[in-house]
């Protein structure tokens, strides 16, 4: 774990963009305290994939990394190697403009400086790649390497959230589906547990119950981008057995191959 940390750590000093960082889902609430001025929407996204700008966003920073896994690892290593893979994936697959954006510092403070780099030059896709986790009260105690570690084995599966207040909702809403919907072709579930009262302050509209597009309004890196955007859950990390696929070749390469073959759908469609 140590060593895969330091490797993460040494990629991603060398591709940091600048020191911005995501809002948490427990920061959410906060955040949407804090006065917005509505984003200038960009032109509604047409589609000729090599000048397809979509831009591929590391959840969290290493400073602060977002949830911890079951074996106690961070959340931002995988979504980093995720982001990467999707990235390169898009790429190959003649999405040429596909860019990673990787962030760094402290969440509070650089809040706002992550969606200003993405609201920089043309995007036209927003895409924030996250792994999931529960909340608190439903944390249960194992010993994993000799430590008191914790786990939740009670939900799995990915979730695709798109915010109303985003100004190309309606696109983004198409997307989220799109991608939803090649998740589905590779046989993954998605996690239905967010409409469920036990998630309390993290409970959300299922705007999609076939493939599992929530709604999320107030969170800032899809309400304050200008180009349509998402936010994939891509799994649960706090589950002890999805942890283990989250890790495996096979999961990434669905993932991956699920969100370019959306995004192709998309474009021919355009
Ligand atoms: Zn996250």
């Amino acid at each position: 774990m140590g060593q895969s940390r330091s490797i993460i750590a040494g990629l991603v000093a060398s591709i940091l963009l600048s020191s911005l960082a995501l809002v948490d889902a427990g920061e959410a609430a906060a955040a949407r305290k804090i006065a917005r001025p509505r984003p200038k929407p960009s032109p509604p996204a047409k589609c000729e994939m090599p000048r397809f700008r979509i831009v591929v966003d590391v959840g969290h920073t290493p400073d602060s990394y977002g949830a911890l896994s079951a074996r106690n690892d961070p959340e931002f290593g995988f979504n980093f190697r995720l982001a990467r893979l999707i990235t390169a994936k898009l790429k190959s697959e003649g999405f040429a403009e596909a860019r990673l954006l990787v962030t760094d510092g402290k969440a509070r403070p650089s809040l706002f400086k992550r969606i200003s780099a993405a609201n920089q030059g043309r995007t036209d896709l927003f895409l924030s790649v996250h792994h999931d986790s529960v909340p608190d009260k439903l944390l249960e105690t194992w010993e994993f390497d000799g430590a008191k570690s914790y786990f939740s084995d009670r939900f799995s599966g990915h979730s695709l959230f798109v915010s109303r207040q985003n100004p190309h909702f309606a696109t983004s809403l198409m997307l989220a589906r799109m991608i939803g919907r090649q998740l589905k072709e590779q046989g993954l579930r998605y996690a239905s547990q967010y409409t469920l009262p036990v998630m309390g302050r993290y409970r959300r509209q299922l705007l999609d119950k076939d493939v599992g597009v929530y709604r999320y309004d107030g969170l800032i890196v899809l309400s304050r981008t200008r180009s349509a955007a998402v936010l994939l859950e891509a799994g649960s990390i706090i589950n002890r057995d999805e942890e283990m696929e989250l890790n495996s070749a096979e999961r990434h390469e669905a993932v991956a191959g699920a969100v370019a073959a959306a995004m192709r759908e998309f474009c021919e469609t355009r």
